[in-house]
């Protein structure tokens, strides 16, 4: 911990560690690929590459496992779940577009036009299947989250602009999905654009080792226009063809983990939590932890702002019920009793205030993006 090899850091930067390598040597120092960088140097390097270098806080990885919140499942407890999907690319490529274009072509005649409150993940159902997105910018879902023990993404769907390419955002974005090892399907957007040059893409991605499939790869490029609605049947089932590989499974038995996707105070109701469940079920009267907040569940709505009376696996939901704002980003759990969530909450915050104090010690490096 707190220490990252120049190799593992070219690679976060997404760039050649043989390039680093005769960058420092030009400067009189030798580094070999498997040399420990310290902050100054990394911070040095990404400078050069327009990234910015942030001080991972650890102080949540022991969360779940100092207070035993994590268990183990037996097979025969587990169950299908539908995938998580983060879309990223470079910015204005389209991933807010995506996103809104899913949502909008699934749901019911309804409420079509009606959902306008900002939820931090939505789940639609394809062909009979569930598929949930998370409405997070990538390098918060991959690296932030996945720092206090919580990977909130299953596949990755990588935006590109076919009228622009591959940039500097869609480079960090490889890898982002690279570095938590899951697939990637592109979708190459704004292909209704004069000067839409799909192939480019295609060519531009190889260099990055993303090799379509019709080129004899294990890629997919996916040609859609998100503003116009075009061929989101393809992004959606490909997506469903890649989950069906992946197996993804869980148990909605046991007590409920899941991560705080966006958090608000309401004036009339209080704090309120979007959480995307992971594990489990989540029920009305369950006793709740996430990071400095604890309570009992009061309420909970689905994504469509429908009161419910539980949500299970990969399903995202708000949560009414704690005692202050937790903290996007925090890994809830359900505990047996309040008493244990007290005890609990006092630690984290124990522990926070430690690390605050040994931050300068407790350093990893995660290469983020200026501007996402
Ligand atoms: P983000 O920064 O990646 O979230 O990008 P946005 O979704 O905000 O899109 C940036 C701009 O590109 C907006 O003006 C969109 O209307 C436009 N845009 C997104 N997708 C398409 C598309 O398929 N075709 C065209 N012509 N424009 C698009
Ligand atoms: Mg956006």
């Amino acid at each position: 911990r707190g220490e990252i090899t120049l190799g593992n850091f070219a690679e976060k930067l997404g760039v050649n560690a043989s390039e680093l390598i005769k960058k420092l040597f030009l400067k009189g120092q030798m580094l070999t690929i498997n040399s420990v960088i310290d902050m100054t140097l990394a911070e040095e390097l990404a400078d050069d590459y327009d990234a910015m270098v942030e001080q991972e806080e650890v102080e949540e990885m022991a969360f779940g496992e100092k207070f035993n919140l994590e268990s183990e499942d037996k097979e025969s407890d587990l169950i299908e779940r539908a995938p998580i999907i983060t879309i990223m690319g470079h910015v204005d490529h389209g991933k807010t577009s995506l996103l809104d274009a899913i949502r909008e072509a699934n749901v019911a005649d309804g409420e079509a036009g009606g959902i306008t409150q900002k939820i931090g993940a939505y789940q639609i159902v394809k062909d009979g299947k569930k598929i949930s997105f998370v409405d997070t910018p990538g390098h918060e879902a991959f690296t932030e989250m996945r720092a206090r023990g919580a990977q909130v993404t299953d596949i990755a769907i990588l935006v590109v602009a076919a009228d622009d390419g591959v940039m500097p955002q869609t480079v960090e974005a490889i890898a982002h999905a690279k570095s938590a090892d899951v697939p990637i399907i592109i979708a190459v957007n704004k292909i209704d654009k004069e000067g839409a040059d799909p192939s480019r893409v295609k060519n531009e991605l190889m260099e990055h080792g993303l090799v379509p499939v019709e080129w004899g790869g294990d890629v997919e490029f996916i040609e859609i226009s998100a503003k116009f609605g075009q061929n989101l049947e393809g992004i959606l089932d490909t997506i469903l063809i890649t989950a069906e590989m992946l197996e993804l499974k869980g148990n909605p038995k046991k007590r409920a983990k899941g991560v705080v996707m966006e958090s608000r105070l309401d004036p009339k109701v209080g704090p309120i939590a979007d959480v995307l469940v992971q594990e489990g079920t989540l029920k009305i009267g369950d006793i709740i932890v996430a990071g400095e907040s604890y309570g009992k569940v009061r309420a909970l709505l689905n994504d469509k702002g429908e009161k419910t009376e539980a949500a299970s696996l990969s399903q995202p939901a708000e949560v009414i019920g704690f005692n202050t704002v937790p903290e996007a980003g925090d890994v809830m759990y359900v505990v047996q009793n309040e008493q244990h969530a007290r005890r609990i909450v006092e630690e984290v915050e124990k522990d926070r205030k430690l690390n605050d104090q040994n931050k300068k010690k407790h350093i990893s490096l995660e290469v983020l993006s200026q501007h996402m």
